[in-house]
């Protein structure tokens, strides 16, 4: 193992010890905190407006059941008590398998560390690390345990985030380093003295890296329209008691009240909470199966209305294996120690294990082809001190002791080293020629120099070096995966121009003009927006510029995906509207701030996401207009059913007024029946999202052919039941005559009819311009819905609890037939709203 900084005394630990010492002092994790417990969340599941109108009816119907002398049983207060705790019980169970989702999601997105065991560099999860562990900080990483840094370059660490102190200190060797600080730049050697509970983080007790469970925006506008609906219930029903009592006088506001609770109920869609936190889970689980992890909830909408992906280049559209094709050196000996002096990478003699930069690594790689042997060269000169790289000055120094003299090595960017060399103006426009020349054709550039002393300016100039950086072979078709869809790639790089324009034109990014990160940074407003509405190409840009770039996009009304991977790009990913760090070779920092977390780094990935966001998003309006449409015709059945018993005259078996539906019966389509194919549509894939154009953000939840859909399937079907209303008592199948009796068959199947006509209605519902592909889980739960319903309506004790009676073969068959020509009238409804 060619390693900087570990001299034979640190040895680090044994996988054993580790082991055993692990055993000893516990996970270097902060303590979990404990589960809520279940009868809270119970609870919480009642604090809704909407559960608020149900326990109201309950309380209606346990009065009126006392002030009747406790007669008999009160089947519906127990009805509606037993559909509250289902409710309750359900929306405790989606909690649980939401947040399980989102703990394994958490777990994906776990940061690793580079540990020293058994003589080796291995990568391990963070929690596994114990007190003697050696660990290598890089820039960008957040410190996993307290320790000692036992070497220190150029460190900079945040600690604001325990001191409060906002401007980072300078760490050196020997110095403490604390949990939970943030190397910026530089990079350290770690000795880990405690971990978990008794680091500095454990006592603070703040967890880091959480995954948000906040509430979507579109949960947040459901809720709010959920408060609407329950308000104007709740009004209207107001009205109706106090008209009702006005017209019939105080001795009937049982009547009345009754009446405006089933109102009530008919109009709210109590199953929408449950089915949208289910949608939105199983969207979030199959992302990370396609290795996009989601840590915001609300990133999955956002990924629905993108219309911008900002990405970077290397790594995210390339391999990011870098190799290294041609070394151009005047003095290729100094070029090769350059290589591997200016280099923090390490690799071992067999050459399997790697770890740091692809690109450093590619030059200890090339330099050991060469005959160097890395180990021995930095043995031998020891590094004095050293200036990081970073992205935004594009080069890196170390200076070494050589031979008893300090000597300085440097790469970095051709064009940002050679005015710190000695050469002539007119030798370094030959050697940026040169540079420019091999750019073209897509070669990644690199210039390498050095000098006696240490110092940054009068330097020799050592040559450039060539990589070859393939594009990943899934990129031109993600490309243009994502064009089709509307949505523009952007090429955002530190690269040199040059390379940047060659390797767009092979991926299918159309380039015609670069801009710079300087002309980012230079253009007035103007400008550069005339200018982003044609260029899709970035090169040489600075963390900060993309920033920019960023608001630019956004004052233009784009919804901007950015990628990241650096500690400076933080801003960038928390303005943009969908920030997307990567899994593998990103800083800790970006991934911290980002919604999307790429597993494999690679872009194809984000184009998989934006497809499931937008498929979650289509799937969620076809459960909305399938719960509207039964909501709508519930309450017309309700109201008009109502007025016309009313006007006729109507009584039931108790003498009250004849409604065509009971709350308890509205509340058993919304919550048991219509919740079958409701969750199922969740599973549905929509294999045409990707052939239109992104969704604005601003679009309403139901759109006008929703609309459309909703209202006349809606009255369609309402029209049917009250239709059968009518019907029903004037038909023979040996039906007492007795019209109390009558009257309660036809009820019953009215309820029956649209508990299974509902069911069908799912067809229509999720049918739009796309065609989603079949669903064998739908089927089978309208089957179940169906085979439900007929045997609720079969078993006595039941189907009396639900206020039904039971009904003979032939009218099982009529509600059937009616069923199936609701079902045909909304599939013609359905072709006339999309047409
Ligand atoms: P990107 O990875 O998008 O190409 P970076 O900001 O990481 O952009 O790199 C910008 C430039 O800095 C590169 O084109 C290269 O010339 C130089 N560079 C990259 N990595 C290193 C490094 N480890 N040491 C020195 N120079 C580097
Ligand atoms: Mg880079």
């Amino acid at each position: 193992m060619v390693h900087n900084g570990l001299t034979g005394e640190q040895q680090g630990l044994s996988s054993q010890e580790a082991a055993a010492r692990l055993k000893r002092y516990g996970p270097n994790a902060l303590p979990a905190e404990p589960p809520q417990p279940t009868w809270r969340r119970f609870l919480r599941q009642f604090k809704s407006p909407l559960i608020y109108i149900l326990l109201f009816a309950l309380a209606l119907d346990l009065f009126f059941w006392v002030r009747e002398s406790s007669d008999g049983f009160p089947f519906e207060a127990v009805a509606i008590g037993l559909i509250l705790l289902l409710n309750a019980g359900l929306g405790v169970w989606q909690e649980r398998k939401a947040e399980a989702a989102l703990a394994r999601l958490k777990q994906l997105a776990a940061p690793q560390v580079w540990v020293w065991r058994d003589g080796e560099w291995k990568e391990h999860p963070a929690h596994e690390l114990v007190p003697g562990d050696l660990v290598r900080l890089e820039a960008g990483g957040r410190i996993p345990a307290d320790g000692l840094a036992i070497l220190a370059e150029g460190c900079l660490v945040d600690e604001s985030m325990l001191s409060g102190e906002s401007l980072p200190v300078e760490k050196n060797q020997g110095d403490e380093l604390f949990s939970g600080t943030l190397l910026v730049r530089g990079r350290a050697l770690l000795e880990v003295t405690r971990t978990g509970r008794e680091s500095a983080l454990g006592k603070l007790a703040t967890l880091l890296g959480q995954i948000e469970a906040e509430k979507t925006p579109l949960e947040r506008r459901l809720e709010v329209f959920g408060n609407r609906v329950a308000r104007w219930v709740l009004l209207l029903a107001a009205v109706l008691v106090v008209a009702g009592v006005l017209v019939e006088g105080p001795s009937r506001i049982g009547e009345v009240l009754v009446f405006a609770v089933a109102l009530a109920v008919a109009a709210v869609p109590e199953g929408l909470p449950a089915v949208l936190t289910f949608t939105l889970a199983l969207g979030v689980e199959r992302m990370a199966k396609r290795k996009a992890v989601v840590r915001k909830l609300s990133a999955v909408e956002a990924l629905g209305s993108v219309t911008v992906i900002a990405t970077d280049k290397t790594g995210t559209l390339t391999e990011n294996q870098m190799h290294v094709r041609h070394l151009d050196s005047p003095e290729p000996e100094r070029a090769l120690r350059a290589m591997v002096l200016a280099n923090d990478a390490e690799v071992n003699s067999s050459g399997d294990e790697e770890v740091g930069d692809p690109l450093e690594v590619a030059l200890l790689r090339y330099a050991q082809t060469q005959g160097q042997d890395p180990w021995a060269l930095r043995a031998a000169c020891p590094r004095i001190s050293s200036h990081p790289f970073d992205s935004a000055w594009k080069y890196m120094r170390v200076t070494v002791e050589e031979e008893g003299k300090p000597i300085s090595y440097f790469k970095g960017a051709p064009e940002v080293l050679l005015p710190k060399t000695r050469l002539e103006r007119e030798e370094q426009g030959i050697w940026l020629e040169k540079a420019l020349a091999y750019a073209s054709e897509g070669y990644r550039v690199l210039g390498l120099a050095w000098a006696e002393g240490e110092r940054e300016e009068g330097l020799e100039f050592a040559g450039l070096v060539l990589f070859w950086d393939p594009p990943r072979p899934e990129v031109p078709e993600a490309i243009r995966k994502a064009q089709e869809a509307g949505i523009r790639v952007l090429m955002v790089t530190g690269d040199h121009p040059a390379t940047a324009l060659a390797i767009a034109r092979q991926i299918g990014i159309p380039s015609e003009r670069v801009l710079t990160g300087e002309d980012l940074q230079n253009y007035d407003p103007q400008a550069l927006e005339a200018s982003l509405r044609e260029v899709n190409v970035f090169a040489r840009v600075h963390p900060e510029q993309k920033l920019r770039l960023v608001e630019v996009l956004q004052a233009q009304g784009e919804i901007v995906a950015m990628t990241g991977d650096g500690v400076n790009d933080a801003p960038a990913l928390k303005r943009s509207d969908v920030g997307v760090a990567m899994g593998q070779r990103g800083s800790d920092v970006s991934r911290e701030v980002a919604d999307l977390v790429l597993l494999d780094d690679n872009f194809a990935t984000i184009v998989a996401a934006i497809e499931e966001g937008r498929s979650i998003y289509e799937n969620i309006q076809k459960f909305i207009r399938f719960l509207f449409s039964t909501n709508l015709s519930e309450v017309l059945v309700v109201a008009v059913g109502a007025l016309l018993a009313f006007l006729l005259d109507l009584h039931d078996v108790s003498g009250g007024l004849l409604l065509p539906l009971t709350a308890v019966q509205i509340l058993w389509i919304n919550l048991v029946t219509d919740s079958f194919p409701a969750l199922s549509l969740a599973f549905d894939r929509n294999p045409g999202v990707m052939q239109r154009p992104p969704r604005p953000p601003s679009s309403p939840l139901m759109d006008k052919p929703s609309l459309r859909f909703v209202f006349s399937s809606g009255t369609i079907k309402a029209l049917l039941a009250l239709g059968l209303l009518g019907l029903v008592p004037g038909l023979k199948f040996g039906l007492v005559d007795a019209v109390p009796a009558l009257a309660e068959t036809a009820r019953s199947v009215v309820f029956h009819f649209l508990a299974i006509a509902q069911l069908f209605f799912v067809y229509p519902a999720r049918h739009t311009q796309l065609h989603p592909l079949p669903n064998p889980i739908l089927h089978a739960a309208v089957l179940l819905g169906i085979l439900i319903q007929i045997l609720v309506g079969s078993i006595p004790a039941v189907a009396s609890a639900l206020g039904a009676v039971l009904l003979p073969l032939p009218l099982w068959g009529l509600i059937l037939g009616v069923s199936l020509l609701a079902w045909g009238f909304a599939e013609l409804v359905n072709r006339i709203s999309w047409r």
